[in-house]
């Protein structure tokens, strides 16, 4: 299924069959009008059978990365892959089948389990748009797993670092670069003053910072007035977010101070930090989970990406992000292991059980 951001429809369709095949109550939220998108999320909820049992939400988002025009999935020597030329897809469609599998293998063993919810988001791909829109007040479960991260399979991601993003104006005055050169303040200069004024890169342990975009200029002879430019810090540590924030937003102030002429800076928070502890129930039942499905020693690690888990939390359901074992994810060599889907299909029947025995 080729399913880019926004067009999730066809996927959402066939994914609300189903659950419904399975036994869920199904529906739709009104996110695809906010994100512009053919459908909103898909959620859904499963009674429980044993009573008192915590309730669990279960995610994974349908859209996709491009390119996907003309995706074909191959299968060589038990590893999915594409034709070489597309994305696999295998984040997050790899998440979705693991949901979808292990709900339907949970209710089909029959033993006392927990209220199921289950959220296939839309849109994560581009800015966590669906689960920023995603309609609450339809959910009850406050714990939830996000079938979304790479490898190890069964891995548990229990924290995730807050982002900035910055758009930014550089000042300059235009001038003929031949006639009169001196009359003007090249912006690319100025921007480029700013940059190397800045930290950049890994910042320390838990802060990152980057300028990826950078556009201006009409003519090699003219003086630039204009430069644009985005960029990005994120960081596990709101003070330390807050600090590096700051120092890139002064870089271009001081640089565009330094030639007499102006920047504008835009700061907004694209998501903000999760950390789950260790010995909370959510990573503790995903730990045994895992050994029971067969992972040895589920690895804990703190994440350097948002999810729509950062989402979740932040609308209170505390949420960790679980290992698929897909490689190169967002490249048109990603691969992953079917056994490795099966694993973590696993892991969500074992979430359940265990959940379904506590009190
Ligand atoms: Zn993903």
């Amino acid at each position: 299924m080729n399913t880019p951001s926004g067009r999730e429809g066809v996927e959402a369709d066939f994914l609300e069959g189903e659950l419904k095949a399975i036994g869920f109550t199904t529906w739709r939220d009104g996110a695809g009008q906010t994100v512009g998108g053919n459908t909103g999320n898909v959620l859904a909820r499963l009674e429980g059978t044993a009573p008192g049992a915590t309730a669990l939400l279960f995610n994974a988002h349908m859209d996709t990365v491009a390119p996907t025009d003309a995706l074909v999935v191959r299968e060589e020597e038990g590893v999915l892959r594409s034709s070489g030329d597309t994305i696999l897809g295998a984040d997050d469609k790899a998440g979705v089948a693991a949901v979808l599998e292990g709900v339907r293998a949970a209710v089909a063993e029959g033993f006392p389990r927990p209220t199921i919810e289950v959220v296939f988001t839309i849109a994560e791909e581009t800015g966590l748009r669906g689960a920023k829109a995603l309609d609450y007040a339809g959910l009850t479960a406050r714990q939830g797993y996000a079938f979304d991260g790479g490898r190890p399979t069964g891995g548990i991601v229990v924290a995730a670092p807050s982002q900035n993003s910055l758009r930014v104006k550089v000042h300059g005055v235009a001038a003929h670069a031949g006639g009169a050169p001196e009359k003007g303040v090249n912006a690319i200069r100025v921007a480029a003053d700013a940059i190397l004024r800045m930290p950049l890169g890994r910042i320390d342990g838990e802060t990152t910072a980057n300028i990826g975009v950078i556009e201006g200029g009409k003519a090699t002879n003219i003086v630039p007035d204009l430069v644009t430019l985005r960029g990005e810090a994120r960081s596990r540590s709101e003070e330390k977010l807050e600090r590096q924030t700051q120092a890139m937003v002064d870089a271009f102030h001081q640089a565009a101070a330094a030639a007499g002429v102006s920047a504008e800076v835009e700061v907004a928070r694209s998501y903000t930090r999760f950390v789950v502890e260790r010995d909370d129930r959510v990573v503790q039942r995903a730990v045994e989970a895992g050994r029971r499905s067969g992972i040895a020693e589920p690895v804990i690690r703190l994440g350097g990406g948002g999810s729509d888990a950062n989402i979740f939390n932040a609308n209170g359901i505390r949420s960790v992000v679980l290992g698929l074992g897909y490689d190169n994810p967002h490249g048109v060599d990603e691969h992953v292991p079917l056994e490795d889907v099966a694993i973590a299909s696993q892991v969500a029947v074992e979430l359940i059980r265990l959940a379904g025995q506590e009190r």
